[in-house]
């Protein structure tokens, strides 16, 4: 097949561009947005599983909304609010609205002194609390005084979303194209994965294939394990391979493929043939249980043959989880080469055949 990479870097862009606003968590109504701009690509089914919901040794926490985060100084003015960027509220925050001294108002603030005009995207999804981030030099910047913390937020019985879509082929095996719908503004990891995703379905969609193709659109790992729990036993008798899309946007020139826990699965075999036959600069990583949702599908139980692509390896990228992962750390012609290389991946594994 021939891919128009530009082309398919440009609509994968615009995806990434539209979802950016967005403030998504692990729970709640963003995700429930993104899921629908994400249907206009792909045919998928929306599922929604109620706090409480015990998942192997895991719960469906409550339901996070957000209104609005907002940080009043002494003198009326606003510090931070989430209506410049969601990233200035710890996620999961607990609602609030309180007076305090500087110095008890630090115990809530986040910052990365290292990067002073950086804000880092802070959760806590499971300790309750409640927190703003923002650069250190604003809050160097800040005077004694009172504060007032407001954030106006629901966490309450709901329910966890995911979608998952499924293109029949010729064959019940199955490959897997999982990715991650729970961060919010932030521009490589992971609406670059949700947009490479959403476009290599719906080019798959289009073709005659032999295998079926399964999509995912989870938080990360908790809709990935949710997802295991409903549907674990199918997918370990009919999963052949696949891959999990994060940070594929970012203008890393290397490419990189963590192997699934099985380390020599067809999977493995056939992205390693793939970046090898298209001459892309790239560098391959045994697998390890720290990462993505690869670690949910390759743990024991389930060991699926499962890797990751991506551009630059997540931990090695200076902008990882901050505000630095803005519009401008991705660009459309990282998303369409990985567009292609994904896609290219799928169709090797589904030319390849052992003939008797
Ligand atoms: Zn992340």
């Amino acid at each position: 097949m021939i891919y128009d990479a530009e082309h398919l870097g440009e609509e994968a862009y615009a995806l990434v561009k539209e979802l950016f606003p967005i403030c998504r968590s692990l729970t709640g109504r963003g995700v429930r947005e993104t899921l629908a701009r994400i249907a206009r690509q792909v045919p998928i089914e929306v599922h929604e599983v109620p706090s409480g919901t015990k998942v192997f040794d895991w719960e469906i926490p409550a339901e996070w909304n957000l209104e609005e985060a907002r940080l009043i100084g002494p003198d009326g003015d606003v510090v931070v609010s989430t209506n410049a960027t969601n990233l200035h509220v710890v996620g999961y925050s607990q609602p609030v609205d309180q007076t305090l001294t500087l110095a008890e108002l630090r115990q809530h603030l986040h910052t990365l002194p290292e990067r002073p005009d950086t804000i880092p995207y802070v959760t806590s999804y499971y300790h309750p609390r409640w927190g703003f981030a923002m650069s250190h030099r604003r809050l160097e910047s800040l005077k004694e005084g009172t504060y007032r913390a407001v954030i106006r937020a629901t966490l309450e019985p709901g329910s966890l979303t995911y979608a998952d879509c499924v293109l029949p082929g010729s064959s019940a095996d199955e490959l897997l194209l999982s990715t991650y719908i729970c961060h919010p503004s932030l521009a490589n990891d992971n609406l670059s994965g949700i947009a490479v995703s959403a476009i290599v379905l719906r080019e798959l969609a289009r073709r005659e294939r032999r295998y079926t193709i399964r999509g995912v659109f989870a938080p990360e790992t908790l809709g990935a394990i949710t997802y295991l729990y409903k549907n674990g036993g199918h997918l370990k008798e009919h999963v052949r391979g696949g891959l999990v899309a994060t940070c594929t946007g970012d203008h890393g020139g290397v490419v990189h493929y963590k192997r699934s826990r099985q380390g020599h699965a067809e999977i493995d075999r056939t992205v390693e043939h793939v970046l090898a036959r298209t001459g892309t600069p790239h560098r391959l990583l045994d697998f390890c249980p720290v990462g993505s949702d690869e670690r949910q599908y390759c743990s024991p139980g389930f060991d699926l043959p499962i890797g990751s692509l991506m551009r630059t390896y997540y931990f090695d990228w200076p902008a990882y989880h901050t505000s630095d992962d803005d519009l401008s750390a991705v660009s459309a012609r990282s998303l369409g080469e990985m567009i292609v290389l994904y896609l290219r991946a799928f169709e090797v594994m589904d030319v390849n055949r052992c003939w008797k």
